[in-house]
């Protein structure tokens, strides 16, 4: 029965990235503590500085998550009830959860069929004299058609936000994503392809009045101790994942790199004709925080591939208009074909930078082996 590898290939496995640096990593917890650096303060302010330079940006505000993050650049936008936001079906649901938070209203685009990101050609049909802005994802760590999309929001005078969460060091034509709308927000959950060791995000801008209002907001609307111009929040960044994220940035290309090798092998490896990829186009080069493929009997590909120990991941099983949460928002399912088609024929492969070539190699033959 079983034809694949004999150890078990998980989907991801973040303890060997954690050996590579444990030494660097509790060196510095050693100091953020004997510091007492813990909320915001110098590593936090340090990580901001040098990764606002990463992403080419002028401003970087650590927050404490990435669903933070979006949040917050909602609320420095002034978007608000009455308004709304266009964003992909197709992505993590805490991208259409920011434009509830501030009680507006999420409208959702289908993706395109080939490459799996917002479809730009859709966009215009959707904007209304309420549409504030579009929140693009680089989904999967792939970057969106940024030009096209931001044509439009430039066009019709809406606000373009990028959610980059899965998106750290992606590049669209030869320059980072991050700088090409008002906001872009990144998440450092664990999995990400820059990963706290705890919960943490942040919001990377050009705009100084953008940045000094997300400062604030995240601050309880403060930004001298003890006087509040508007009701905040507690949205800090802990001084210990600024810490560890300073020094895991210096890791982020070389991690990345590798990633890349592994999408090259599987792409040029897996020869099953009843499997499909992501298609890039020229302008995109993409981060692979994750490699999806899709096929036609989905589930039976799961089950083999675990009776073959290879332990694949689901990204995302329902998209965002068919959750429970949002049956208030009257979708029905055939809304939108492409996303739908792609949460129901969806796998993701194993993929973070520790993984051998051997283990690649094992995926691909057990693959095409379906
Ligand atoms: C992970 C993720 C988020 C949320 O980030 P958290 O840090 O988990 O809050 C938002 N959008 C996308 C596309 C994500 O993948």
């Amino acid at each position: 029965m079983s034809t694949g590898s004999k150890e078990k290939i998980p989907f991801l496995d973040l303890k060997k990235q954690y050996l590579q640096i444990r030494q660097e990593v509790l060196a510095a917890t050693e100091k953020v503590f004997s510091d007492t650096a813990f909320s915001g303060g110098p590593y936090v302010e340090s990580f901001e500085k040098n990764f606002a330079a990463f992403c080419g940006t002028k401003y970087a505000a650590g927050v404490n998550n990435g669903t933070t993050a979006l949040h917050l650049a909602m609320l420095a936008l002034g978007i608000k009830q009455g308004d709304e936001v266009l964003l992909p079906a197709n992505t993590f649901i805490a991208t259409a959860w920011c434009v509830s938070y501030v009680n507006a209203t999420p409208v959702f685009v289908d993706c395109d069929p080939e490459t799996w990101e917002i479809d730009a050609s859709q966009l215009e049909k959707k904007i209304t004299p309420r549409t504030k802005a579009i929140i693009g994802v680089h989904l999967y760590g792939q970057p969106f058609d940024l030009e096209a999309v931001k044509a439009v929001a430039g066009k019709h005078g809406i606000f373009l936000i990028e959610d980059a969460a899965q998106a750290h060091g992606a590049k669209y034509n030869g320059r980072h994503v991050g700088s090409y709308g008002e906001l872009t927000c990144f998440s450092f959950y664990p999995g990400k392809n820059l990963g706290a060791y705890g919960e943490a995000g942040a919001v990377v801008t050009n705009n100084e009045e953008y940045y000094k209002h997300i400062q604030s907001l995240r601050n309880h609307g403060s930004s001298t101790r003890y006087y509040h111009d508007e009701i905040g929040y507690n949205m800090r960044m802990d001084g210990l994942q600024g810490a560890i994220l300073d020094i895991k940035l210096r890791y982020l290309n070389a991690w990345n790199s590798r990633r890349k090798q592994i999408a090259a092998m599987y792409r040029k490896g897996i020869s099953n004709r009843k499997i499909k990829m992501q298609q890039v186009p020229g302008w995109a080069d993409p981060v692979y925080h994750l490699f999806v493929v899709t096929t036609e009997k989905r589930d039976d590909l799961m089950k083999f591939l675990q009776q073959n120990n290879v332990f694949p991941g689901l990204h995302y099983p329902v998209p965002c208009h068919l959750q429970k949460a949002y049956t208030g928002l009257g979708y029905k399912k055939g809304a939108f074909p492409n996303a739908e088609y792609l949460s129901s024929h969806c796998l993701s492969l194993p993929m973070f930078a520790e993984l051998t070539d051997d283990e690649v190699q094992a995926v691909i033959e057990t693959i095409n082996k379906f």
